[in-house]
């Protein structure tokens, strides 16, 4: 039996985790993310954490996968982030070797959910699966006969980045009206805080769940009030779902996968945004071009990456995918 580390990076919360070569998860230790001790805070996480780990597993750990919430070079196997304070140009597969003595795969957190998905969740028994992330930002894997499609830059599945309006504002990337700037958890949350300081009245229960702080509301407090009815909250996560819907045609259109599935942050809000995703995909549809793609949400939740990251592991030391067509 080969066991190996997976291990996932994200702005808020980072997992490091022991999988057996079936990808079943054995051990698992994580965290909320202490933004403010940077890249050596996390690294000594990371550290000390693989360490347990690897005392207590069974078998020798063979290789470790990472998922990183970020930007990745693919190429030089190291992060390429400009956002988050000391990881930009951070050889973190070498930093691994050296200090894990593992061998090492490093991929983005959109791949790593959606190869993690394909192998062990949502996507089994699929050929062609495109996972979407919706969380603080949006992104995608895409999955094309089993192995990840990365196109020549590596930057095939960057749906959060295509503009979709004039009217947007500017986003993240720079570039103007692309669609992370309308259905985002952030989109969420400004919509949210928009609805506040026009019609306070209405939005009171999302403030309330908020902390009582028009300023601090979050996907999260809007999505926790449009399930209990909220009709506000409703509508600004119906809003959402109307711009994903698009994007969700757009990658059916060009893709037409035989699965879409729906991960991150905000999909944890289930039926309340799947629902009207599904309502307005029918509606935006054409009578003429009928397609067979399933929309449906991610099986691991919040693992998604890190089951992927074990997935690049086995990957790396050859151990049969379980549940893999190819
Ligand atoms: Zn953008």
């Amino acid at each position: 039996m080969n066991y190996v580390i997976g291990i996932d990076i994200g702005g808020t919360h980072f997992r490091v985790g022991l999988f057996d070569q079936d990808g079943g998860r054995l051990l698992v230790s994580e965290d909320a993310t202490l933004r403010s001790g940077g890249r050596d805070w996390m690294l000594q996480q990371v550290r000390e954490r693989s360490r347990v780990l690897t005392e207590r597993a069974d078998y020798t750990v063979k290789a470790c996968g990472v998922s990183f919430g970020g930007p990745v070079d693919l190429g030089r196997q190291q992060v390429s982030s400009i956002h988050a304070p000391g990881w930009a140009s951070f050889p973190l597969a070498k930093w691994v070797r050296e200090n894990l003595n593992l061998e090492c795969c490093l991929d983005n957190d959109a791949n790593a959910g959606g190869l993690g998905e394909y192998r062990y969740g949502a996507g089994r028994g699929s050929h062609s699966m495109v996972y979407v992330t919706v969380s603080t930002g949006i992104g995608s894997g895409l999955i094309c006969d089993g192995k990840i499609f990365r196109g020549k830059d590596n930057l095939a599945g960057e749906i959060g980045h295509i503009p979709v309006s004039d009217s947007g504002g500017v986003c993240s990337c720079g570039g103007r009206g692309c669609l992370e700037t309308f259905c985002s958890g952030t989109a969420i949350a400004r919509r949210g805080q928009d609805w506040a300081s026009r019609r306070p009245e209405q939005v009171s229960r999302i403030v309330e769940l908020s902390g009582g702080r028009a300023g601090k509301i979050t996907a999260k407090s809007v999505i926790q009030a449009a399930a209990e009815g909220n009709m506000a909250a409703s509508q600004i996560l119906r809003e959402s779902a109307r711009w994903l819907a698009r994007a969700l045609l757009i990658i059916i259109r060009v893709v037409n996968p035989d699965r879409i599935v729906l991960g991150g942050g905000v999909a944890q809000a289930g039926g309340v945004l799947l629902d009207p995703v599904r309502e307005f995909l029918e509606e935006l549809g054409s009578p003429s071009i009928g397609y067979t793609t399933e929309i449906v949400l991610s099986e691991l939740g919040i693992y998604s990456p890190l089951y992927g990251a074990a997935a690049m592991a086995l990957d790396l030391i050859g151990a049969a995918p379980a549940g893999a067509d190819s």
